[in-house]
This record gives C-alpha cells, sequence and structure tokens, in this order.
C-alpha cells in the first residue's frame, strides 16, 4: 500500500479522496493555485503544494506542475478526482513515465471510451446494447442528412469528443439537420478541438441510468447497482438517486450482469460508471465515464462500501474487498448539487460566505468544502457542495432530504437551494415518475 498520494483537484471530491487516505493511514499530498491558498483541501491534507496562478489551465491542469509536486514531496500515486485531467490519457502516460502510479484505468482504456465513437463501436462488440445511429463518424453535411433520413427525426448530433452537455444538437426535422451539423462540429471544435460528430437517434422519454462498475485490473469486475440521474438542466445532472425508481431486482441483475462481463473483458482496473439511456424497459448506452463520478455517494450509502478505497487499493494491486455476492442494496439514498448560482437564470455566484450551517443528523451526509468565511473564488465551476440523504425507503429518504435542506445554512451568497425546496413539493418528484426532459418544462414554467 502507498505510504503517501497526491491529489491533484480541488473542492469538495479533493477533501472526499482525503479523509478515504487519511482512514487508510495514507498521508496526503494537496496542490493549489494561489486563488486557493485558503481553500479546505489544503487546510485539510497534510501537506500542500502551490502549483501555480488561478485559472485551471495554468495549475489544476499543468501536467508539469502535478507531477514536480509528486516528486518533491514523494508522493506515489496520483488520485485525480472528477474534471480536470481525470480521464486525460496523456496525463495518465506522463504519470506512469515518472514512475507515479495513477488511480484510475489504464490510459489505454480512457483513450478508448474518451472518444464517444469508438467508445461505441467496443461496447457493440461487448454486447452492451446502444442507441440506433450512425456507423462511426459522419464527414459531410450529405452523409448527416441521408444517415438522419435513415434513422429517423428527431436526431441528435453529438461531438465524438464531447463531454458536460456540451457538442450536443438536436435535430427535430431536415428543416434543422444543416444547422445542427453545422454547430456541433463548431462546439466540438472550440471546445475539445476535434470537430467529428456523429448522429443518434432522439429519445422521447427515457430515463438516464447509469451502472457503477469496478474492475480489479486483472480480469475480474462487479457492478454497483444503478443510479437514476434523470433529473438534469442542460443535460447536466442535478438530483440523483439509487436504486433508481423505475428499475426492478431483476433489471438490477441482468443491465448490471451485462456491464460486469464488459469491464472484466477488457480488463479496466478500478471505478468507471456506463451511462444508459433507458426507454421503454430497453437499455441503450450512451458513453462510459472512465473516473469517480459526482454522485458516487448514493453509491456508497446504499451498498455501504467506500469507492474511493476502493481506488486507491485496486491501485496499489490489492484486490477488491468484495465480491458480486457481498453487494445488497439497502436502502434509499438522493443527492441534490449544491451551486454558487442565482435563480431563476443559474448565473454563477461567487462571493464570500458570511454563514455556513450544515444539516446532520441519522442518514445525512454533506460533502462540501465551503466554511465559514470562505470566499468561493470566481476561476472554477460553481458546485458548492453535495447534500446526501439514506432512509429505509424512497419516502423515508425524500423526508430526509426537506429536513436536511431545512437545516441548510449558506449566507452571502446565491445558491440553488430554493430550487430543491420547491421540487420538494412536486407530485412527479414524490412519486419518481420524471424522464431527462421533465426538469427543463418545469424549468421553463416555474423559473421564467
Ligand atoms: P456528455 O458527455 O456531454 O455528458 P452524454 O452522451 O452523456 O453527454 O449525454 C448527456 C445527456 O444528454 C443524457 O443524460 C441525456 O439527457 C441527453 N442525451 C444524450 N443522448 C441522447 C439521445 N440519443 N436522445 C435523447 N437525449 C440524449
Amino acid at each position: 500500500m502507498f505510504d503517501k498520494i497526491l491529489i491533484a483537484n480541488r473542492g469538495e471530491i479533493a477533501l472526499r479522496v482525503i479523509r478515504a487516505a487519511r482512514e487508510m493511514g495514507i498521508g496526503t499530498v494537496a496542490v493549489h493555485s494561489t486563488a486557493d491558498a485558503d481553500a479546505m483541501h489544503v487546510r485539510m491534507a497534510d501537506e500542500s503544494v502551490c502549483i501555480g496562478p488561478p485559472p485551471s489551465s495554468a495549475s489544476y491542469l499543468s501536467m508539469p506542475a502535478i507531477i514536480s509536486a509528486c516528486e518533491i514531496t514523494g508522493a506515489q500515486a496520483i488520485h485525480p478526482g472528477y474534471g480536470f485531467l481525470s480521464e486525460n490519457a496523456a496525463f495518465v502516460q506522463a504519470v506512469e513515465d515518472h514512475q507515479i502510479t495513477f488511480i484510475g484505468p489504464r490510459a489505454e482504456h480512457i483513450r478508448i471510451m474518451g472518444d464517444k465513437i469508438t467508445a461505441k463501436d467496443t461496447m457493440k462488440t461487448l454486447d452492451v446494447p446502444c442507441v440506433p445511429g450512425s456507423d462511426g463518424g459522419v464527414p459531410t453535411l450529405e452523409e448527416a442528412r441521408k444517415v438522419a433520413g435513415e434513422i429517423g427525426y428527431p436526431v441528435i448530433i453529438k461531438a465524438t469528443a464531447g463531454g458536460g452537455g456540451r457538442g450536443m444538437k438536436l435535430a427535430k426535422s431536415v428543416q434543422e439537420i444543416d444547422t445542427a451539423f453545422q454547430t456541433a462540429r463548431a462546439e466540438g471544435k472550440a471546445a475539445f478541438g476535434n470537430d467529428e460528430v456523429y448522429i443518434e437517434k432522439y429519445l422521447g422519454a427515457p430515463r438516464h441510468i447509469e451502472i457503477q462498475v469496478f474492475g480489479d485490473g486483472k480480469g475480474g469486475a462487479v457492478h454497483l447497482g444503478e443510479r437514476d440521474c434523470s433529473l438534469q438542466r442542460r443535460h447536466q445532472k442535478v438530483f440523483e438517486e439509487a436504486p433508481g425508481p423505475a428499475i426492478t431486482a431483476e433489471t438490477r441483475a441482468e443491465i448490471g450482469a451485462v456491464c460486469a462481463d464488459a469491464v472484466a473483458k477488457i480488463g479496466y482496473a478500478g471505478a468507471g460508471t456506463i451511462e444508459f439511456l433507458y426507454e421503454n424497459g430497453e437499455f441503450y448506452f450512451i458513453e462510459m465515464n472512465t473516473r469517480l463520478q459526482v454522485e458516487h455517494p448514493v453509491t456508497e450509502a446504499i451498498f455501504g462500501v467506500d469507492l474511493v478505497r476502493e481506488q486507491i487499493r485496486v491501485a496499489a494491486g490489492e484486490p477488491l474487498s468484495f465480491a458480486q455476492e457481498d453487494l445488497a442494496v439497502n436502502g434509499h439514498a438522493i443527492e441534490v448539487r449544491l451551486n454558487a448560482e442565482k435563480l431563476p437564470g443559474f448565473t454563477p455566484s461567487p462571493g464570500r460566505i458570511s454563514q455556513y450551517h450544515a444539516p446532520g443528523g441519522l442518514g445525512v451526509r454533506m460533502d462540501s468544502a465551503i466554511y465559514d468565511g470562505y470566499s468561493i473564488p470566481p476561476y472554477y465551476d460553481s458546485l458548492i457542495g453535495k447534500l446526501i440523504v439514506h432512509g429505509r425507503d424512497r419516502p423515508e429518504a425524500l423526508a430526509r432530504l426537506k429536513r436536511a435542506l431545512g437545516e441548510l445554512i449558506v449566507d452571502g451568497i446565491d445558491t440553488t437551494v430554493p430550487l430543491f425546496h420547491a421540487l420538494l413539493e412536486e407530485d412527479a418528484v414524490l412519486t419518481g415518475d420524471y424522464n431527462i426532459h421533465w426538469l427543463e418544462r418545469w424549468l421553463e414554467s416555474h423559473l421564467s
């Protein structure tokens, strides 16, 4: 096992990793930009290294700075968290070239899954069901028109390098295909330096169901059921739960086995998430994330496992501490993502937090890096915390969420907390009867 690891991230996820490492008796090194000198992850780690100025391109994304920080402190492994360099195959390669262990999958698997066309092709060969669509990339407008006509409208044009909801355009009819094609390409080029796009059938009312998988890197793998992340704004998740309200134990076991087999076959190492759209009882693969997800705590809550601890164990060459038959669903968990944003426009609201009080009590977990008097810098994403609740069943989890949100105080900045108070009054949320389009429509009629 490692003596010391470096966490190449900030915010709540950096704390999350520090906590797991500390419980394992592993020393921790935080890295930070000059804007984050007072950040909680710096305070909580055993050691810290300043790696550059505020823009993430010059700090949290700077591979030489992070690798140097490892060498200076003698950290033997790097945990990338999510975002930043977590799915950057070149980074993994550079880390390994310096005899440092990357806590995550091999570069090869990150590369395959980072390109959505290659990912889909790979999943097809592994018998994972996919969304009907083009066979690979669609290079020209003529071809896009032809393929879309064959698939049937509406279709969605996606940048193969896309992520975070960017590089995706809907074309409802042939009149919209030209613009959708050009914009998806332009967005892919501008945001990811790659203008290759592909086409998929646009599903009208699916749920977003994702399966948590874990590979031991030696051909063994397990699944930890699903998360339903259908409540989304601009293709970004805001509310996640496990188990999924529409998924039965039988369905979970079936799709879970398909996913675990797929990652076992490729010798995948560590945590991964296989994302699907789920409509009329059918699963359609959309992408795989080769890292820990923001919403991993709901899975931890219902299975009673520490996913970060497992990531570190697998990276150190140790076996998983559980087998498939040890994993049983216990109760229901919900996570809400709290952002420093002002409603109704969701405009970023950085600034000084004058007062912070975290909720607590039975079944409540608050993962956040904010504190009284903390100033949220304007340079990074607006997530200020995740509130996770766990109950014996869904109604208990919902009641607990409402109670916990009522205890939470974040003064001095605007947050998205009022959105969740309002959502907890909605029948669709209370009964779990929603799909990926529900929240956008609700926002249009309630917040505009
Ligand atoms: P990203 O990598 O940007 O997160 P994904 O491919 O994972 O992109 O898709 C994100 C979200 O976009 C999905 O959860 C879903 O809401 C929507 N989406 C993606 N593909 C389709 C599709 N074929 N039909 C309808 N909605 C889709």
